[in-house]
């Protein structure tokens, strides 16, 4: 177990800082406060965020941590933390970790007891979630799908009974084909693709995936895609449960055990499998 009370004490800290994805209005005063009180800032690409520190007139030393130097700067990170100097986390935009580079890291200062602080801030899919017009109740934020189409299917099948909103990352030239296998695997379900997020040309198209398809080979830009959850109501068929649960009967267990495996398998009532099984 790990107990970590951020604010308690000031110590040597990792700073998960989310960063605009688009309007540089978007960055919070804490988060700006962080990168002015850190020694040292850990960038995805620190040309990048040299620019956006200039923006704010912060001057920080900027070493490079992406998904291909991990090796190395993770172990250099935790040598500047563990000298007692703290280390700010940044991604090219919105969230680090969010389908950008910093898990590795985060585990490690997880596993050295060195605190890790997120805060609020940026980010791309919760953006398009909550203007989409779909559920926000539930959702499952999924990144971005394989790039090759055979591999993507899998996936969207694995995701395909899912009752809740789905968020994908996508990009812009792989959108046409990402949305045909769609259409094929989850159906023409209600979509939502967020365009240029919080940026001068940021557009919502909300309609069903073929209407969508009809005009999405002209679109550019960052996009999120959201797509409505499985709405269909399955069926279950409760004459096969008790058979099931005459199965399990005959391999030996109790005719109670049994209705509950069954009823958590296929996710029925157990109290009318129950019924259904001591009527016959
Ligand atoms: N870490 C980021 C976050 O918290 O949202 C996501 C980084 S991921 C490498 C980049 C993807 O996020 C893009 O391909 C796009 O799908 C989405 N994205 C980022 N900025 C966006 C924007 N302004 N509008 C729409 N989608 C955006």
């Amino acid at each position: 177990m790990n107990r970590q009370k951020s604010f308690e004490q000031e110590v040597a800290s990792l700073y998960l800082v989310p960063t605009p994805i688009g309007n540089l209005s978007e960055m919070t005063s804490r988060a700006l406060e962080t990168l002015n009180k850190v020694d040292v800032v850990a960038c995805e690409d620190t040309r990048n965020t040299k620019k956006l520190l200039n923006a704010y007139n912060i001057q920080k030393p900027c070493i490079s941590h992406h998904e291909h130097n991990q090796q190395v700067s993770i172990p250099q990170i935790l040598e500047i933390l563990e000298e007692g100097k703290s280390v700010a986390v940044v991604s090219d935009a919105g969230y680090p970790l969010v389908s950008d580079p910093g898990s590795q890291l985060v585990k490690a200062c997880i596993e050295k007891e060195i605190p890790v602080i997120s805060m609020s801030g940026a980010n791309a899919a919760i953006n398009a979630l909550v203007a989409s017009g779909l559920s926000a109740v539930h959702y499952l934020f999924y990144g971005f799908l394989d790039s090759k189409s055979s591999k993507r299917k899998k996936q969207l099948q694995e995701l395909c009974e899912f009752p809740y909103t789905l968020i994908f990352y996508e990009a812009p030239h792989r959108i046409e084909d990402t949305l045909q296998d769609v259409l094929e695997v989850l159906g023409n379900r209600n979509i939502c693709l967020a365009r240029e997020l919080t940026k001068l040309h940021e557009e919502y198209i909300r309609g069903s995936v073929s209407e969508v398809l009809e005009i999405c080979s002209t679109l550019k830009g960052e996009m999120v895609l959201v797509v409505e959850g499985n709405s269909e109501e399955k069926e279950i068929d409760m004459e096969q449960a008790v058979k099931h649960v005459e199965e399990y009967v005959n391999q030996g267990l109790r005719t109670k055990e049994a209705i509950n495996k069954v009823a958590k398998e296929i996710g029925c009532s157990k109290n009318e499998l129950y019924n259904l099984v001591h009527q016959k």
